[in-house]
């Protein structure tokens, strides 16, 4: 049977991965700070460990006196634009950490296949209608906040083990991901998943809140299909970093209204002041096209999935049956 180490396991794209390793026949790790706020583990193994110590991350990368087939990096100190521009210093040391750990003992520890997740975050600024920017043009690099920038560095890190130590890496540049058991309220919950509370929580006809004046463009990908393309990469021979994203673009203001429409509600839109992020990235999904990867699920079909889901944690939340 083959073995897979999942780190980030007790997070919102870990826990899918986690299941869908376990689909696919792997035994499996679970590997987390903590356990999976949502659903119970479907890992075979999990275990609560702070991978910025470089011994908990030898613990976790140790089986049976050797290592496991396949590694998967998804720990990061993480969350939507009110974290990444609040929580600058943490980003910047506890990712790194992770990461500069986890790579050097699992070259050292004869991983023999590593995958990374980074993030379109990487990517500039970009104006909305843009020519789309390839993988290779992140460089020369300009992110808009810190944690792009860490996860430049820690994909360059993942390449020189891969050249110099012969660690297989493979890399995706996740687009803003989304679906349910992810983080959906307490700050760290990225813009879908905020949407949705809002719009749970609000009666029909009342007001919600957007930070900014809801021009800024963004694609969503469903968390399945996320996965499928990590485990479709892993498996490649497609060598440095890889777009995954669903190539609908739309505002924020488009992602309310398909909130809404789902939710049966007529809702308003006040804008305030607050972390609005990037005007627009739009990037290729050659690469990942090229290996017979497309998204199964436009916005309104993932939000279709999604909005249910925190509808029910807002109900519960609220004591409501
Ligand atoms: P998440 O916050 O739900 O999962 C990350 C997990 O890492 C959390 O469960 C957290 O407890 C764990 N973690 C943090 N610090 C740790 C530590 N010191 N030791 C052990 N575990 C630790 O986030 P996610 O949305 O599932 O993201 C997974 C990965 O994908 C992250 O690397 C993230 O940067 C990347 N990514 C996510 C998105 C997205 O839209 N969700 C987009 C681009 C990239």
């Amino acid at each position: 049977m083959k073995t897979a180490l999942v780190c980030g396991a007790g997070g919102f794209i870990g826990g899918h991965l986690v299941k869908k390793l376990k689909r696919e026949g792997f035994w499996v790790r679970g590997v987390d700070l903590k356990l999976h706020e949502f659903a119970p583990t479907q890992a075979d193994e999990f275990l609560r460990l702070d991978l910025r110590e470089e011994g908990n991350c030898q613990a976790a990368l140790a089986l049976n006196g050797g290592t496991f087939d396949e590694v998967y990096q998804l720990a990061a100190d993480m969350g939507g634009m009110g974290f990444i521009h609040s929580a600058e210093c943490e980003i910047m040391h506890n990712s790194a950490l992770i990461n500069i750990h986890m790579t050097h003992n699992a070259a050292k520890m004869g991983v023999p296949r590593y995958f990374f997740s980074s993030s379109v975050c990487v990517y500039r600024d970009m104006q909305p209608g843009e020519p789309e920017m390839t993988e290779a043009e992140a460089i020369p690099a300009h992110p808009d906040n810190e944690y792009g920038w860490e996860k430049l560095y820690a994909e360059r890190m993942a390449m020189a083990y891969e050249r110099n130590q012969g660690m297989v890496v493979r890399i995706a540049r996740f687009q803003n991901c989304y679906g349910p058991e992810g983080t959906w309220t307490g700050g760290r919950e990225k813009a879908p998943a905020a949407m949705c509370r809002k719009i749970a929580e609000v009666e029909d006809g009342g007001t919600i809140e957007i930070w900014g004046d809801g021009s800024a463009i963004r694609s969503y990908t469903y968390v399945d299909d996320m996965v499928e393309g990590i485990y479709l990469l892993m498996h490649s021979d497609l060598k440095g970093a890889v777009n995954i994203g669903c190539p609908q673009y739309v505002s924020v203001n488009e992602l309310v209204a398909t909130v809404a429409e789902v939710a049966g509600k007529r809702v308003n839109v006040k804008h305030i002041e607050g972390p609005v992020g990037v005007h627009s990235r739009n990037f290729s999904n050659a690469r990942i096209y090229s290996l017979g990867w497309q998204s199964r699920f436009d916005l309104k079909a993932g939000i279709e999935r999604t909005y249910p889901w925190i509808e029910a944690q807002v109900k519960a939340a609220a004591g409501v049956k």
